[in-house]
């Protein structure tokens, strides 16, 4: 059985002959999962292709005679949020997120709003691999369009906070990335009470502004567009605005570990709890939440791991170092509308964020890659544990944890590549620690080769 779901859902490069048949097919077998007479919502970003396979999507879920709302162009957690609210059986998401503007994607939501589990996206790809047929004329599905979820999802996001005090205004720069985040986050920040200018806020499939991850090289026409207006700060989305980048008001970027470190302190200076994170997040977080008398629960790498693990253990917050925070009281999905939210009330209560970044511990995180079949994945941690004597652990490729550093080895779900991620507060340890599991790697990787 063809594996279609990575860790993120399905993501693919749609050319001239993959616009139907793929998602049609996709579709059928989604409308199966989901049952005859049962109804999913379904929303998209801006990329160009979205429309087209949408439409296959649709198509096919109706003719496995499940029916259809269809909320437009939104934001992945709107479609999380519309599903719960609306009361429906699950949603589907055609994005691809962060990666460039060729690709796109397809995600699938249960019906509590969370991303789907993975034994569930085996159904589908058993259904999809065994191959579904469509339902008679009689009992096709339906679709109607409900373009008003966005008004309901900034509502209730803004009932979550109270309104700036007239002394407190925040001038805030937003990027929307030329996605769903630009419809949201403007309008939202607004409300709270922030004056508000925009960037890369019209929805536009080519990405005339930037690539679509919010990560430090994309976003210099936010850092100086921070600058230039002596903003407070500046948030950046992804291209489907669950994530949210923070540029500081001095026009640095604060990485994903520092934004999560912030949020968890200010969580649990309210709310003791544990906070939920993958096993590559930065000690930058875990300090933090020991430091404020927390404790952390380490997962496996992936958002609905992250969120389900939160939701079971009763966890107050949770999140991945990319961009990707999920507040429990909120809903258990990243929301990056809801993560620029919370960071206007923290500097509005606290102080600028340049200060909250540099009252944070200080540890240098680098990563590194090796090319690596396939074929030899399965094998290559096996054979590299015995070449370490320190202790490991497995919660999601191999960690090995000494008193001052770390480091992470972990094959990549969807590449032909293995990945090393050190960090350590010095970085003359991190740059020999990278080296060093570099050279054992491409060792072990020469051995295992034919
Ligand atoms: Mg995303």
């Amino acid at each position: 059985m063809k594996r279609l779901f990575g860790t993120n859902g399905i993501r693919w490069k749609p050319d001239r002959s993959e616009y139907f048949n793929f998602p049609i097919k996709l579709g059928l077998a989604l409308g199966h999962y989901f049952g005859k007479g049962k109804c999913v919502c379904i929303g998209m970003d801006a990329r160009t292709t979205g429309p087209i396979i949408k439409a296959g999507v649709a198509s096919g879920i109706m003719a496995a005679g499940c029916n259809v709302i269809d909320l437009g162009i939104v934001a992945t957690p709107t479609v999380q949020f519309a599903v719960r609210d609306l009361e429906t059986d699950g949603g589907v998401v055609i994005s691809a997120s962060h990666n460039p503007p060729e690709f796109n994607g397809i995600k699938c939501i249960a019906s509590d709003g969370t991303e789907l589990a993975r034994q569930e996206e085996e159904k589908i790809e058993r259904l999809f691999s065994e191959g579904v047929g469509c339902a008679n004329w009689q009992e096709v599905g339906k679709c109607v369009s409900d373009h008003s979820v966005i008004a309901g999802h900034i509502d209730y996001i803004l009932s979550q906070f109270q309104a700036l005090p007239e002394d407190k205004k925040l001038t805030v720069i937003v990027d929307g990335s030329n996605g769903p985040g630009g419809l949201l986050t403007p309008k939202i920040l607004s409300r709270l009470g922030c004056r508000v200018i925009t960037i890369n806020a019209q929805p536009d499939g080519l990405f005339p502004g930037r690539l679509p991850e919010p990560v430090e090289e994309h976003l210099g026409d936010l850092k100086d567009a921070v600058v230039d207006a002596g903003a407070d700060f500046g948030v950046a989305h992804d291209g489907d605005a669950d994530r949210a980048a923070f540029i500081d008001e001095k026009g640095r970027y604060v990485t994903g570990d520092k934004s999560l470190a912030i949020f968890a302190k200010h969580i649990l200076s309210k709310e003791k709890g544990t906070v939920v994170v993958p096993v590559n997040t930065s000690k930058v977080v875990i300090d933090t939440v020991k430091e404020m008398g927390g404790a952390v629960k380490i997962t496996p790498v992936g958002s609905p791991l992250i969120a389900r693990k939160i939701a079971e253990i009763g966890g107050v917050f949770g999140g991945e170092g990319n961009g990707g925070a999920i507040f429990p009281k909120h809903m258990f999905c990243r929301d990056g509308m809801m993560s620029a939210c919370q960071m206007v009330q923290i500097v509005a209560e606290k102080g600028s964020l340049s200060q909250l970044v540099d009252r944070l511990p200080r540890y240098t995180l680098k990563r590194t890659r090796v090319a690596c079949p396939e074929k030899l994945k399965p094998m290559l941690l096996q054979e590299m544990k015995k070449h370490i004597s320190a202790e490991t652990s497995d919660i999601d490729g191999l960690k090995i944890v000494d008193d001052d550093w770390w480091v992470l080895l972990r094959a990549s779900g969807t590449e032909p590549i293995f990945r090393i991620t050190a960090e350590a507060k010095d970085e003359g340890l991190v740059d020999s620690k990278l080296a060093e599991f570099r050279k054992l790697t491409e060792d072990v990787i020469q051995v295992l080769s034919p």
